[in-house]
């Protein structure tokens, strides 16, 4: 029997990853013959070590922080996705062997959204908070749904500008600080910053959550994240942590590597299930 192809998640710290989980998950469910490992890569050893798992007969990466852009300059051609999000989660090779990078992340945030949460998206008033990483590779997505406006807060309001500014061919995107939201209220807020992970809230006005405001956090974690918790207390209608983001962005992959669709359902219930123990 020839040997399982290689798939890894590359990142630095790697040891948190729930993406060799996942991916075992989908090649059981697909019956796929894979081996997906989590390797720590350093990042003075990333133009060294990508090139060599490739050369040494790998078949497609995962990227996380801090790699996701400077794997660009490692690759020989982007997605239109990777190269709007100016970031890649994923890479893989072409019939020729070039490595080509994609940018999962949004297109996992809007399935999880639409598909599973049935969170309207189109004609919404949308709060996009960070501008990041993350924040630049679901941008582009949730334009594509043409929400009503879509404003992009930050804590360095210089960095949103910017970003809402390199998306000014979308009349509904702008930039802001956040205490100039004071005032507005928002339909949909998702949380694209990097807080939830140091156990703080963006400090939002009050005004941005209403009765009828939904929010999403990209973070996850085994319980509640703090701006869940802080969504619900100032009286948010629904309040998600980013888990089927997760599931979603990795079925995505999954699917560039080896054109079979993962059913994601199943294995986001066992996430859900282990996450919570
Ligand atoms: P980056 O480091 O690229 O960006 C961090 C962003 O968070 C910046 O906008 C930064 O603002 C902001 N920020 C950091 N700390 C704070 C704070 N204490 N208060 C307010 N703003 C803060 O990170 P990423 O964009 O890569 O990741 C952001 C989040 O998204 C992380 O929680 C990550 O785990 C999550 N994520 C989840 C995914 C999923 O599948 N569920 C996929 C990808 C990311 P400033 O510019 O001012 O520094």
């Amino acid at each position: 029997m020839p040997a399982p192809d290689r798939y890894a998640v590359i990142g630095h710290p790697i040891g948190h990853s729930r993406s060799p989980q996942i991916h075992a998950l989908f090649a059981q469910q697909t019956r796929q013959s894979m081996r997906y490992t989590a390797v720590d890569i350093a990042p003075e050893q990333l133009a060294a070590r990508v090139p060599e798992f490739f050369a040494g007969g790998g078949r497609g990466l995962n990227v996380t922080v801090p790699h996701k852009q400077a794997v660009i300059a490692l690759t020989d051609g982007l997605s239109e996705r990777a190269r709007t999000a100016g970031a890649a989660n994923t890479i893989l090779s072409d019939a020729a062997g070039g490595l080509i990078a994609d940018n999962t992340d949004g297109a996992g945030l809007v399935r999880d959204l639409t598909h599973n949460l049935r969170i309207p998206v189109s004609a919404q008033r949308v709060l996009l908070l960070g501008a990041g990483g993350a924040a630049r590779g679901v941008l582009a997505p949730l334009l594509e749904l043409k929400p009503r406006e879509l404003v992009i807060a930050n804590r360095s309001p210089e960095r949103a500008l910017a970003l809402a500014s390199a998306f000014n061919s979308h009349a509904a995107v702008r930039g802001s600080g956040f205490a100039q939201l004071d005032g507005v209220c928002f339909d949909l807020i998702i949380n694209a910053t990097a807080a939830s992970l140091q156990g703080e809230v963006p400090p939002l006005p009050a005004s941005v959550i209403g009765a009828a405001t939904i929010c999403y956090d990209l973070a996850y974690a085994a319980v509640d994240t703090h701006f869940m918790r802080w969504a619900r207390e100032r009286g948010a209608a629904q309040a998600h942590m980013g888990l089927g983001m997760l599931v979603e962005q990795a079925a995505e992959s999954f699917y560039l590597w080896r054109g079979v669709r993962p059913d994601t359902t199943a294995v986001l219930a066992v996430l859900a299930a282990q996450l919570s123990h």
